[in-house]
């Protein structure tokens, strides 16, 4: 990175943002800048709110105007290298769990806004949130490589066609897949075609929770991509599992995963569907399980979509309590930041009454260590994942 200049545009901010400032909030949105701030994109300033300083960068285009990177200095590459060396330290337990594919740096959790790396094995995978952090990403991908011994630095960025392409930054690029470890099951980890940068690192314990559990028992996976909770809870027993998903695809590697660990794919299931409407067609032919997984893709991406968001669990949740039975175990993931754990908690209520049940409450989760939350940054917590059990009305 050039040199910090000694000279930075000073920004003041109005003093009701002393607390925040000083406390480490890492964003300040736009409704918040002085209306006559003139501010290059991308470049760092130094912020005041009455005896609070911080350092942050500029952006232009997003709803974020700035991210507070330092009440201390201008981000350069040796406070850079310190984020990155803390938090592959504090990875220290997954490592040593047979886990090799996990978050290495959370953006804001990670004291590092904007930016996520996973690690996938040796090969590291930056996304980064904004174009006004482009500035971060070779100091960024510099101090991963000088952190621990990687085979290649790349970036995943959206592509033309809709898809995601993965950008060289340094090293060699990684084979089209290749195998990692969680908690000692082995996965298929594709960082370019498959979804986020490979596979879902947040729901690892999650995994081990549900699979703790599965032994001798018949489990539906509902949205199961390639077969996360499936491997991990036939590996720990289940008298059979059945995958659904709509991508025939995540299916195919989902068996794949199976064979990778053992397990023959030919005693599970695996259905191509549409999750709506294969629960429909499950509640009608009375088919039933000891433990029903639900794991959906965000239902809402912004504020608007909220309601829909919260609608929409409540329907499949109450149709996912149908498939179960009697004292059966229900699984219910949202990875939707719009609706907060307790909101979430409340659409289950919902379900579990339309389903003629009362769930009790086994675990209530978030996210795990690798994607940590600032207390001062509740906006970091998206993960919701709640186990219950349920039971017949009294
Ligand atoms: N539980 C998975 C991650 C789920 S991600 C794991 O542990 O790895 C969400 C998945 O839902 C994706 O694989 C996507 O293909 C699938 N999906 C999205 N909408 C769907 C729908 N309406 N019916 C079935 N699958 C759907």
């Amino acid at each position: 990175m050039t040199k910090p200049s000694t000279s930075l545009p000073v920004v003041a901010l109005s003093t009701t943002l002393e607390k925040s400032l000083s406390s480490g909030h890492p964003w300040i949105y736009r409704d918040h800048l002085p209306k006559t701030a003139q501010i290059e994109h991308g470049a760092f300033v130094e912020l005041r709110a009455g005896g609070a300083r911080a350092f942050a960068l500029y952006d232009a285009e997003s709803a974020i105007a700035l991210r507070v990177f330092s009440t201390r200095k201008v981000p350069d590459d040796e406070w850079l290298r310190e984020r990155v060396e803390l938090a592959f330290r504090l990875r220290e337990p997954l490592r040593r769990g047979r886990t090799s594919a996990y978050r290495w740096i959370f953006g804001e959790g990670d004291q590092l806004p904007g930016i996520t790396v996973d690690l996938y094995g040796e090969y590291a995978v930056i996304v980064s949130y904004a174009s006004s952090l482009e500035r971060l990403i070779a100091p960024v991908a510099k101090a991963l490589t000088e952190t621990t011994k990687l085979l290649g630095v790349v970036r995943r960025l959206p592509s033309q066609e809709g898809g995601a392409r993965l950008e060289l930054v340094s090293g060699r690029l990684p084979p089209a897949r290749f195998v990692v470890e969680e908690h000692g099951a082995r996965f298929y980890a594709e960082l370019e075609k498959g979804q986020k940068t490979g596979l879902f690192l947040d729901q690892r314990e999650n995994r081990r929770f549900i699979a703790a559990m599965a032994s001798g028992l018949r489990v539906l996976n509902l949205f199961s991509y390639t077969g996360g909770f499936s491997v991990h809870a036939a590996l720990a027993g289940a008298s059979r599992v059945v995958s659904v998903d709509a991508s025939a695809g995540a299916l195919e590697t989902a068996k794949d995963n199976f064979r990778l660990n053992g397990l023959d794919p030919d005693a599970h299931g695996f259905e191509t569907a549409d999750v709506f409407a294969y629960l429909q067609s499950a509640i009608s032919r009375a088919e039933r399980h000891d433990i029903v997984i639900s794991d959906p893709p965000s239902f809402a991406k912004s504020r608007a979509q909220q309601a829909d968001a919260i609608k929409a669990y409540k329907r499949l949740n109450a149709d996912g309590l149908r498939t179960l039975k009697p004292e059966g175990i229900y699984a219910a993931g949202s990875c939707t930041s719009q609706v907060c754990p307790d909101d979430f908690r409340d659409t289950l209520a919902e379900s579990a009454r339309r389903a003629k049940c009362e769930l009790q409450i086994l675990g209530d989760f978030g996210q795990p260590l690798d994607h940590p939350v600032l207390a001062q940054h509740p906006e970091g917590r998206y993960l919701k994942f709640i186990v219950g059990r349920a039971l017949k009305l009294r």
